[in-house]
C-alpha cells in the first residue's frame, strides 16, 4: 500500500544508501564531492550525512596535514568504530575469518588450520561459528556472515552443489551455520571466484568493468565471470567451473572423477608436481616455487612456464567465449603472471581468435585476500541497499 508520504521517504532511504556506499567504496569524501556525486543539494546532503552519523555508520573529520588556504573542508568516511561483519574464506587446507568494518577495514583475522584433510561441512561449520560468536563479542554491532567456499553455490539456499577439493556434494552449508549462529544471524555463502570479483568489482581493479573475468587458481581452479555489466552464475550456481574443462583427457586424475581437468594442469599441486616437489600443496610451498624462479632455479622456472602456457590457453577460450576487457588472475596465478607474463600471452595469442585484439591480463588489488574481502561485501549488501532494514533507527 502506496501513502502520498511513501515516495519521499523512499527517495530519501535510497540517498542515504547512495552516500554509504560512495563512502563504503571510496573512503573519505567531502561533502561537496557527495553533493556533486548525488546531484543533490548541499543541505540535503548534510541531512543525510547527519542521519547516517546518527545511525552510528559515518563519521566526519577534518584531515590532517596539507596546508590549505582558507576553511579546512570536513571529510565524509565510514565510522572507525561502527558495525562490522564477519567474513569467512574456506579454502582446502584452512579458514580464515576476519572481523571487517565499512570501507572494507580489516579489523581482526585468524587463520585455522583444518589438519587431517578437508573438513566436512559440519566440522567446518562449527569452526566457522566458533570464530563468529568470538569475533562478535567485540561489543560492536555484527550484521552478518559472508562465506567464500571453493564450490558451486545455490545463492538462494546457500547449499554447495559441488565442491570437489572439500568432497563435498549438496552440503547446506548455509542451514547449518544458521542452525549454528541462530536465525537472528544473516548468513550469505557465495562462491570463491564469484567473490574475489566482487572485491575487485567494488575498490579493486575491476571497478568500472562491465565485461571482466577473474580466474582464481589454488588448490582448484574456478572463474567469476561479469558479462554486460551481469554477474553469470547459471542455472544454480555453476557456471564458471573452467577448472573442470578437460584440456588433455589422458591427464592426471581430478577429485571430479575426470582426468586431465584444467586445474590438474594449472592448479597448486601441478605446479608442485612440475616443480619436482613433494608434500601436500600449500601456500608457503607454492611461494617457495616462485621463489627459485625468480632466482633462476631451473626446474622451478620451467614449472612455472609450463602452468603460463596452459592458462593462457584457458585464458584464449574465455576470451573467444566472452570477449573480456580485462582478466584478472588471483591465488597463485597472480605469481604465474608476474613471473611469466610472456608465456601466458604468447599463448593467448597462439589460441585466441583474433591475435592481438586487447585484452588486459592483471593482478588483484586485495590479491589473497580478494575472496576474503568479496565475503565481506556479500554480507554488507543489506546494509549497503538499506541500512535501515538492518539497523534499528536511532542506534
Ligand atoms: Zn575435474
Amino acid at each position: 500500500m502506496s501513502s502520498p508520504a511513501a515516495r519521499p521517504d523512499a527517495i530519501r532511504r535510497h540517498n542515504l544508501a547512495l552516500i554509504l556506499g560512495h563512502v563504503h567504496r571510496d573512503g573519505d569524501l567531502t561533502r561537496a564531492e557527495l553533493t556533486a556525486r548525488l546531484g543533490v543539494s548541499r543541505s540535503t546532503v548534510g541531512a543525510l550525512v547527519g542521519e547516517l552519523t546518527g545511525l552510528g555508520l559515518v563519521e566526519e573529520s577534518v584531515p590532517s596535514g596539507g596546508a590549505r588556504v582558507g576553511r579546512p573542508s570536513h571529510v565524509v568516511g565510514p565510522r572507525s568504530s561502527g558495525p562490522f561483519v564477519v567474513a569467512v574464506d574456506v579454502d582446502i587446507s584452512h579458514v580464515t575469518t576476519a572481523a571487517i568494518g565499512l570501507g572494507g577495514t580489516v579489523l581482526v583475522r585468524r587463520t585455522t588450520q583444518t589438519a587431517g584433510g578437508p573438513a566436512s561441512p559440519e566440522r567446518l561449520a562449527g569452526i566457522v561459528a566458533g570464530a563468529v560468536v568470538q569475533l562478535a563479542s567485540a561489543g560492536r554491532t555484527m550484521t552478518g556472515v559472508g562465506v567464500s567456499v571453493p564450490g558451486t553455490v545455490d545463492k538462494r539456499t546457500g547449499t554447495v552443489g559441488v565442491a570437489p577439493n572439500l568432497g563435498w556434494r549438496d552440503a547446506p552449508f548455509g542451514a547449518l551455520l544458521t542452525a549454528s549462529l541462530g536465525p537472528d544471524v544473516p548468513v550469505a555463502v557465495g562462491n570463491d571466484a564469484d567473490l574475489s570479483l566482487l572485491a575487485e568489482l567494488s575498490r579493486g581493479n575491476a571497478r568500472g568493468c562491465e565485461d571482466v573475468v577473474y580466474v582464481i587458481g589454488r588448490i582448484g581452479v574456478g572463474a567469476g565471470i561479469m558479462a554486460n555489466g551481469t554477474p553469470v552464475r547459471g542455472q544454480d550456481g555453476r557456471a564458471g567451473e573452467i577448472g573442470h574443462n578437460v584440456v588433455d583427457a589422458g591427464g592426471p586424475q581430478c577429485h571430479c572423477g575426470k582426468n586431465g581437468c584444467l586445474e590438474t594442469i594449472i592448479g597448486d599441486a601441478a605446479l608442485l608436481r612440475l616443480a619436482g616437489r613433494t608434500g601436500e600443496p600449500s601456500e608457503e610451498a607454492v611461494a617457495a616455487v616462485f621463489e627459485d624462479a625468480r632466482a633462476g632455479d631451473a626446474a622451478a622456472l620451467g614449472a612455472v612456464r609450463c602452468v603460463a602456457g596452459w592458462l593462457g590457453q584457458a585464458i584464449g577460450n574465455l576470451v573467444n567465449t566472452l570477449n573480456p576487457e580485462r582478466v584478472i588472475l588471483g591465488g597463485s596465478l597472480s605469481g604465474v603472471l608476474e613471473i611469466a607474463r610472456a608465456d601466458i600471452e604468447h599463448a593467448l595469442e597462439r589460441y585466441g581468435f583474433d591475435p592481438g585484439h586487447p585484452v588486459e591480463l592483471t593482478v588483484p588489488r586485495f590479491r589473497q585476500d580478494s575472496a576474503l574481502l568479496g565475503a565481506a561485501e556479500l554480507a554488507f549488501l543489506e546494509l549497503l541497499e538499506d541500512p535501515y532494514a538492518v539497523l534499528p533507527a536511532g542506534r
